[in-house]
């Protein structure tokens, strides 16, 4: 679904990505890990072009998106993303923040996406909060909210950059539940994320990345129990 070769990533002088080698099968759940500053949010926002690689190849699904005859908005709508901040649009209700981009982009009659805003917020268990404003919902539901908006677009791929470090502690399970369920239908997904339970539970592979470069990957298991690169090591214990 994913391929990735000798991706390069620079802002002026800054070396943020060194020659990053993926792929990343359909269905396949890649957990990201790795310190602040190593280059996960500009490896996943390279994906779905929010960055312009320096150098290298990405393909999705079979396209090279870096051909400039791509459509950049045809990869936002196949690789959806999740960040940290959710950012809702405060001024319109929860329902019409999820069926704008459906009517406006994918050109959806109003009653299909209020239709399919509705099928979504009741995947992720908020259905009767269709008619609030975001200001009115917690972190933890207005990130599902965030996650409906996404999954509207009807993404091939979901890619979440730290999508419960905003959030108070209580809230961050019922976050990684919506990401589980999504998973568990097979999307296929990236995330950067800390919490280590999930990629052990839903990961199918994690990928520790220092200094921009991917150092050590492999299956959870492996990865905690056996870690053989001396920063993962380092990594491990200042986070488990
Ligand atoms: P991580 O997500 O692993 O913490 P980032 O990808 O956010 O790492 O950042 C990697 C490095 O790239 C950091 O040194 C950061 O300051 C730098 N960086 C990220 N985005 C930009 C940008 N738009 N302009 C300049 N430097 C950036
Ligand atoms: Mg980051």
């Amino acid at each position: 679904m994913i391929t990735v070769k000798n991706l390069y990533k620079e802002f002026g002088d800054l070396q943020v990505l060194k020659g990053i080698n993926q792929e990343v099968k359909k269905g396949e759940v890649v957990v990201v890990v790795g310190p602040s500053g190593s280059g996960k949010s500009t490896f996943l926002r390279c994906i779905n072009l929010l960055e312009q690689p320096t150098q290298g190849e990405i393909w999705i699904d079979g396209q090279n998106i870096m051909d400039s005859k791509v459509n950049i908005n045809d990869i936002r709508q196949k690789v959806g993303m999740v960040f940290q901040h959710f950012n809702l649009f405060p001024h319109l209700t929860i329902l019409d923040n999820i069926s704008l981009a459906p009517m406006k982009v994918r050109g959806l009659s109003k009653e299909e996406s209020s239709q399919l805003a509705l099928n979504l917020l009741e995947k992720v268990g908020l259905k009767n909060k269709a008619q609030s404003y975001p200001v009115q919902l917690s972190g933890g539901q207005k990130q599902r909210i965030a996650i409906a908006r996404a999954l509207a677009m009807e993404p091939e791929i979901m890619l979440f950059d730290e999508p419960t470090s905003a959030l108070d502690p209580e809230m961050v399970k019922e976050v990684l539940g919506v990401m589980k369920d999504l998973a568990l239908e097979g999307m296929t997904m990236m995330v950067v994320t800390h919490e280590m339970g999930f990629a052990k539970e839903v990961g199918d592979r994690i990928i520790f990345m220092d200094e921009g470069l991917v150092v050590e990957e492999g299956i959870p298991e492996q990865m905690f129990s056996n870690p053989s690169h001396p920063r993962l090591k380092e990594f491990l214990s200042k986070i488990l």
